[in-house]
């Protein structure tokens, strides 16, 4: 190996360093929008929401998808941060460079805009000369992520597996499903973090595909949504789990069991092993120590957040072996946001605000986690 390569690598990293400014844009000679702009190895970038927004496209963002998906009556456009290939009318458009996120703000290539999105829209668009010198305007986030950068969530259940029911009928699958996209949407419109579900509608997922999706999404954790089943009609509270290949008590053990029950439903087992003790060694040697150390900071800090901002009691930070959680080789945890099984607790778990108040805790719990990983000895910041 060459030594010199890490300093070549330095200068490039040096040189390949996008240089910030901002460009107005001027449509249809008559509006006209300031947006951020950005040199990109030779390649300006600009900011694309003010420029849709100012033609009249309403934005949604597709979380499963990862798609950012723009519409008026007459125009659909679809583009994918990282894909030279956005979709404009049905029709695939080549850009020079991927669309990329600048804090919140997505970036695509200035002569797209100018390009394939002026002739569908039949308006011309101009920029002025892009000043490179003048800085972007401050991203519009709240928080800025100071090591998060992707985050799995996870909606416990789903499709035929409803998971625990509440005697009025309140199915577990859509009170997880309900909290993971509003944490979804916070995590994307405060701060900016990228997030996967694991699923975004009432659909049934293996336990292995949900792993799968966990270490192959090139993400930050793995954070899974359930909602607590108990034998009697009494049991109330939240807990927070990280992986142990033994239960910490006789209740944990027994969750672990039902959770672990989707596994069952699965026809095959995951990575094409049948269940059992083989299975359990297999997913066991997958996780790393180190990964159980930041699963535990982040067990509790979630499960502290739930008991400081929801009115509900606290069962602490356990252990239990969650299949889910064992799969995945980030760090991973499994929050019981309460009890189905409890009529009163159900009925709280399904209405929208108490929903709103859990996602807060979590996105809190977040936060804590995204300033521990940043701050801790030893521990590095993200490039
Ligand atoms: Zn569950």
């Amino acid at each position: 190996v060459n030594r010199r390569v890490p300093a070549l690598l330095f200068l490039l990293l040096v040189i390949a360093s996008p240089v910030f400014g901002s460009a107005t844009a001027t449509i249809d000679g008559k509006s006209t929008v300031r947006v951020a702009a950005y040199d990109r190895d030779g390649v300006i970038y600009v900011e694309l929401g003010p420029v849709v927004a100012a033609l009249g496209f309403n934005s949604s963002w597709n979380e499963s998808s990862q798609k950012l998906l723009l519409r008026t009556d007459e125009h659909v456009l679809v583009v994918t941060p990282r894909s030279r290939y956005a979709i404009v009318d049905g029709r695939l458009r080549r850009m020079v460079g991927a669309p990329v996120f600048l804090g919140s703000r997505l970036c695509v290539p200035m002569a797209f805009v100018t390009g394939p999105l002026a002739e569908h829209v039949h308006k011309p668009i101009v920029f002025s000369e892009p000043d490179l010198a003048t800085p972007p305007p401050p991203p519009a986030l709240p928080h800025t992520p100071l090591y998060l950068k992707k985050i799995v969530l996870d909606s416990g259940h789903g499709g035929h597996d409803p998971g625990a029911k509440s005697p009025e009928g309140h199915k577990e699958k859509d009170i997880n499903l309900a909290v993971a996209a509003r944490l979804a949407r916070r995590l994307t419109h405060e701060m900016g973090i990228e997030v996967v579900m694991t699923r975004s509608d009432d659909r049934f997922i293996t336990l292995s595909e949900r792993a799968r999706i966990a270490n192959t999404s090139d993400a930050d954790l793995f954070l899974s949504i359930h909602a607590n089943g108990a034998y009697n009609d009494v049991a109330t509270g939240t807990e927070t789990y990280f992986l142990s290949f033994d239960a910490s008590d006789i209740q944990a053990a027994r969750l672990a069991k039902a959770e672990n029950d989707s596994f069952t439903m699965a026809e095959e087992g995951p990575f094409g092993v049948g269940g059992g003790d083989d299975l359990k060694q297999i997913l066991w040697d997958m996780v790393r120590t180190e990964t159980l150390k930041e699963s535990e900071k982040l067990a509790s800090a979630v499960q502290s957040k739930l008991e400081m901002e929801l009115h509900m009691p606290s069962r602490g930070v356990k252990q239990a072996p969650f299949y889910v959680l064992m799969g995945s080789s980030i760090p991973a945890i499994l929050v019981e946001v309460g009890f189905m099984t409890t009529s009163k607790e159900a009925a709280k778990l399904a209405s929208p605000p108490v929903q709103e108040k859990i996602a807060d805790a979590l996105f809190s719990a977040l936060l804590h986690y995204d300033t521990f990983m940043a701050t801790q000895a030893g521990g590095a910041m993200r490039p």
